[in-house]
């Protein structure tokens, strides 16, 4: 079948020009300004942006909530993400329990992530430091996965990784070609913090942030971009929130060390503010780790885009409703961290960064799509229109003006961390893989209609990205 998606202005993370888009099967087969090749399906794109569909590298679908011991939304309710414009995400496959990396990715490639409607790689994740990880690092490039989250933070709990593991795994990692991609907070010093505001009685969630201040944050980034380098190998800080850590990224780039780094939509688009309301219930919706900041980090978050010392843009989206928030309303070091966003990337940051001039179209590409396809090792099948990419494409109306409403793309769970933001242009066509899958912003795609992506080692993904300057 083939689908011809004319008259639209082509944005990629170059350029942007008109051009009329061809594609045969699954594959773009031709871009020209104006074409006139026949097609089975004809999308008019007139007065609309048409860009590579979203690629959300830091998802958790499916995976064991840190309290309540109860998973977050499976890959199910991925037909939101679709509707936001994301086309593949790559989702951290956490150990279950009693397993090794290599058996945890295999069942969730064959069983957790059946049903799902976007396309996904995976990064391993140790959530349970035992001997044998160390011998499976070498197996994850041939069942296509490149990549090994850490958790310096979460001290106490298996997921936290002591900074003799941490250094260990950077050294494998080496010799394998995988990237390792650390959560950078220093558990020690938070677990201190969160037992003195125990003590005073101080619970509120707004304790949350008072007991994750960001020099946490930043020592821990230090400190693993440190033993990146004496390992000569390297690294991605997840979920960057503060400037110290992203300065302690710049540094490193300058000195020419291969360091990457991300930041959240959560982090670019609300504030303290939100962990500081009176209301425990709506206050408890925004624990996420690291914690929200003042608005001064903000800021600082978007110059770190446009200089280019962070790359990408992702949700960390945690499906977690409020039947598992609840558990921990009296006492904030209960309640479950994290909060669902895959959804709303792509539409928030279009209009709170394109919209509101704080990045250019085709940064804004770079950092939801083509960015994360090159770091994890999926470009340009991934992450880009071009002739012999993936047709995963989205097509925004810029001339839609509404306001973030859970009602109208459901999510999985009870609330969206961004309800009621006013939206100045939206997601309202999607296609993966050639397929139409949103129709004026409403899924029409199939359930388990999502593949899983190979992705190849660091030595392509990261040099990839110096082209783009
Ligand atoms: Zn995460």
């Amino acid at each position: 079948m083939t689908t011809l998606i004319k008259n639209g202005i082509l944005i990629t993370a170059y350029n942007e020009h008109k051009g009329d888009v061809l594609i045969d099967g699954e594959k773009i087969v031709s871009i020209e300004a104006e074409s006139k090749a026949l097609a089975d399906v004809i999308i008019d794109a007139s007065g609309k942006y048409v860009m590579p569909g979203g690629v959300d590298p830091h998802t958790h679908f499916s995976a064991l909530c840190n309290v309540g011991n109860q998973d977050t939304a499976g890959y199910e309710t991925t037909d939101a993400v679709v509707v936001g414009g994301t086309t593949t995400i790559v989702d951290y496959a956490p150990q279950d329990i009693g397993k090794g990396l290599l058996d945890s990715i295999k069942y969730r490639i064959n069983v957790r992530a059946k049903d799902s409607c976007v396309d996904y790689a995976l990064h391993a994740m140790i959530t349970d430091v035992m001997d044998s990880i160390f011998d499976e690092i070498q197996e994850l490039p041939r069942i296509g996965v490149t990549s090994i989250k850490c958790f310096m933070a979460y001290n106490g709990s298996p997921l936290h990784v002591d900074d003799g593991t941490l250094y260990k795994v950077l050294q494998k990692s080496k010799e394998y070609g995988i990237t390792v991609f650390v959560h950078a907070e220093n558990g020690e010093i938070i677990h201190t913090l969160q037992q003195d505001c125990v003590k005073m009685g101080d619970l509120h969630p707004r304790y949350h942030a008072v007991s994750r201040p960001a020099f946490v944050e930043t020592e821990a980034t230090r400190r693993a971009i440190y033993l990146a380098q004496i390992a000569d190998t390297p690294i991605y800080i997840v979920h960057v929130t503060c400037k110290g850590a992203a300065d302690a990224i710049k540094e490193a780039k300058c000195r020419g060390q291969k360091v990457m780094g991300e930041t959240c939509t959560q982090y670019l688009t609300l504030d303290r503010s939100y962990l500081e309301q009176k209301d425990i219930r709506e206050a408890a919706k925004y624990i996420c780790s690291p914690a929200l900041r003042d608005l001064k980090e903000v800021d600082a978050l978007w110059d770190a885009l446009n200089e280019r010392t962070l790359n990408a843009v992702v949700s960390d989206h945690c499906g977690i409703g409020m039947n598992i928030k609840q558990y921990g309303l009296d006492n904030f070091t209960n309640i479950a961290n994290g909060a669902p966003g895959a959804a709303d990337r792509i539409n928030m940051l279009w209009t709170e960064g394109v919209t509101k001039g704080r990045i250019s179209k085709q940064t804004f590409v770079q950092i939801i799509s083509t960015n994360p396809a090159k770091i994890n090792g999926i470009y340009p099948q991934k992450g880009h229109i071009d002739i012999g990419s993936d047709a995963d494409i989205m097509i925004l109306d810029p001339s839609y003006k509404g306001t973030v409403r859970l009602a109208d793309n459901p999510n999985g769970v009870d609330y969206n961390l961004y309800e009621g933001k006013e939206l100045n242009g939206r997601v309202d066509t999607v296609l993966l893989r050639g397929k139409v899958v949103v129709e004026k912003a409403k899924f029409i795609g199939e359930f388990g209609q999502g593949r899983f992506v190979h992705s190849n080692s660091f030595g392509a993904a990261y040099h990839g990205l110096d082209d783009i300057k």
